[in-house]
């Protein structure tokens, strides 16, 4: 998955007067710090935060490897992003009780690097908040990505849809319940990359936020492949084509006359 840098400078830069100018953007790979430097061909310096949390960029890069046809990748990174989001709930509802960033950290250094744990945290934590256990994946579905994960299996392009169904039904409830409950802390996580960044940064510094096919399936009620449908448009308007599946191509074939 790619995204789009723009240089503002280039942008604001011009006088209305002008009936067209150039504007440069950077097309770059995703970056796990979220943080994109550009240096224009006109020498401007920008730096770009991408303001969409992680397990929402997670969800857009399966949407995108979907449509790219890598259907592998796609179940991959739609099981991390429903990871990183049980992570989100676990922050959001830290940041609900005042409790400090550092004291989150050190905890969470204790269960990092092993996704058991955090879904073993993350569900007692739910059950004392809400008193109701969290819906999680199905056995089906935690064995079909246990197969694409570790036993290196293809899946089919309706297993990956299936899959990414499944994610956005275990999210869904989750995220409106959140929103209800602790909508300022939600917020404060939503924005606590692009915060951090610019308090380190001296320069003025540009926020930006990708279309996010997993918050459109939970806030807009919109299914999995209405989401797909507005990303293949996306992606047609910046001149990437949607494979999916498959992809039926026309070739014309000019057949050079044998000589005799
Ligand atoms: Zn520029």
């Amino acid at each position: 998955m790619r995204i789009e840098i723009v240089c503002n400078i280039c942008s604001d830069d011009k006088s209305e007067e002008q009936s067209s100018f150039v504007s440069y953007s950077r097309l770059c790979s995703i970056r796990d710090d979220g943080i994109y430097e550009f240096k224009c061909p006109e020498g401007h310096r920008s730096t770009t935060v991408l303001r969409t949390p992680k397990h929402e960029v997670l969800f857009a890069i399966a949407s995108n490897a979907l449509l790219d046809g890598y259907l592998r990748e796609s179940i991959a990174s739609f099981a991390a992003s429903l990871e990183r989001f049980y992570e989100f709930v676990i922050r959001v509802i830290c940041r609900s009780k005042s409790i400090s960033q550092q004291g989150i950290e050190k905890c969470w250094k204790s269960i990092s690097k092993q996704s058991e744990r955090q879904l073993g945290a993350f569900t007692m934590l739910w059950f004392v908040e809400m008193g109701d256990p969290p819906n999680l994946l199905s056995n089906k579905m935690i064995e079909l990505r246990n197969q694409v994960i570790h036993q290196g299996k293809v899946p089919t392009y309706q297993e990956c849809i299936d899959f990414g169904k499944a994610v956005i039904d275990v999210i869904s409830p989750i995220e409106y319940k959140m929103l209800d409950k602790f909508s300022d802390s939600h917020t404060d996580e939503c924005f606590a990359l692009s915060r951090s960044v610019k308090e380190k940064h001296e320069q003025p510094l540009t926020t930006l936020s990708i279309f996010s096919p997993l918050d459109a399936a939970i806030r807009e009620n919109e299914s999995l492949e209405t989401c797909l449908d507005r990303l293949r448009l996306q992606r047609k308007n910046q001149g990437v084509p949607s494979i999916g599946s498959e992809l039926i191509r026309a070739t014309t074939v000019h057949r050079v006359p044998k000589e005799t």
